[in-house]
């Protein structure tokens, strides 16, 4: 008999037609939560959970007491009690690297979206505004090439953003991190900052943090008053890594100039959350890693997590090893 397997959100289709050959598989596309009963029915003695957004704590876990892998298609797994499933023995999966270059092209692209105005002349035009007496200085946005960028967060995602700054846009590099990477700072000429020399030094100010603990909040009032007045802030890790009340505050009062936002406190995004309101926001619905390459990339990953680990093998992106060690 084959074993149970539950997909949900974000599972892509050549991905469901292989998990189909090996495994018994039920497939939420929506509603995958405790409110809906046949989720609940379809858990209850499933051996693997695969698919993003949805909560991995004990609440769900006693529903799903046959659970030897829980499978997100994300590299962040801030939606993961780790402590919880390490306890219960469930091996818990993601999908890193593959997904890292996408990212770094969306939220490189969003500070020059934002550094450019781009979303907002592009709609300029289709307004029908561009005319002869057009002021050409109304156009004007800030210059990328040569500036300073610092990075919060340097890790995969947070290199591959310094690699295109420095190679490709000839900018001076300053990151904050856990720990110093001294391999990264030859190749891209990045230089180590406090958390608060960097937010004065930057002229952007990139957040590539996961969501954890130590990081829930990490930027708030007196970090933005620390920017420059004239500094653009990017978001691309999640929102409740800032104080978007402060956010939109700083926005408000002037402490820095712009923002461009791929996460938000609240996702998606109320309609009358300010931010939508400001003229010098761009903002993006969570896009990091859309590609159709890229998430039929991180689907097969999370697929082979639960392969290896429904076959007895060490899943290939698991982050509780531990669970592996004890077996
Ligand atoms: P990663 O390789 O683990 O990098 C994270 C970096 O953040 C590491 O260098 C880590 O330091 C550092 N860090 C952790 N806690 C910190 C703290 N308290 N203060 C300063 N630095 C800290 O992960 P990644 O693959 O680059 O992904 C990073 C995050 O990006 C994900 O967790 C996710 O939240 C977000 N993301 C967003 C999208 C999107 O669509 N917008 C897509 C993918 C990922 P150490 O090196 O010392 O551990």
């Amino acid at each position: 008999m084959k074993k149970k397997v539950v997909a949900f959100h974000n599972v892509q289709q050549p991905t469901l037609e292989k998990l189909r050959k090996d495994f018994d598989v039920t497939y939420f596309p929506e509603n995958a939560s405790l409110q809906n009963e046949s989720f609940i029915q379809a858990i209850q003695d499933a051996e693997a959970l695969i698919g993003t957004g949805l909560k991995m704590d004990a609440e769900l876990l006693d529903q799903a007491p046959n659970v030897k892998v829980v499978a997100t298609v994300s590299v962040g797994y801030n939606l993961f009690d780790i402590e919880e499933l390490t306890k219960r023995n469930i091996m818990a999966t993601h999908t890193p690297d593959v997904l890292t270059d996408a990212v770094a092209d969306a939220i490189f692209g969003l500070l020059v979206a934002t550094a450019r105005r781009m979303p907002q002349l592009d709609k300029f035009v289709k307004d029908g505004k561009w005319t002869e007496d057009t002021p050409y200085e109304a156009t004007f946005g800030m210059d990328v090439h040569h500036k300073t960028i610092g990075i919060i967060g340097f890790g995969r995602i947070g290199q591959a953003i310094a690699q295109r700054a420095h190679h490709g846009f000839h900018m001076n590099v300053l990151y904050h991190s856990r720990t110093r990477k001294e391999d990264a700072e030859e190749t891209y000429r990045a230089s180590y900052c406090s958390l608060d020399d960097l937010l004065k030094k930057s002229d952007y100010v990139v957040l590539m943090t996961p969501l954890t603990k130590e990081t829930e909040g990490l930027l708030g009032a007196r970090e933005f008053s620390l920017m420059k007045k004239s500094a653009i802030f990017i978001n691309g890790s999640r929102g409740q890594t800032i104080v978007e009340q402060d956010l939109i505050a700083a926005l408000q009062n002037g402490d820095i100039a712009a923002a461009g936002l791929d996460v938000f406190e609240k996702e998606p995004v109320d309609p009358d959350n300010p931010l939508l309101q400001m003229d010098n926001v761009v903002t993006l619905p969570h896009i990091g890693s859309a590609t159709y390459e890229t998430e039929v990339a991180m689907s097969e990953l999370a697929r082979k997590n639960v392969v290896a680990a429904l076959q007895g093998e060490k899943p290939p992106a698991l982050i509780n090893k531990e669970v592996w060690q004890d077996n």
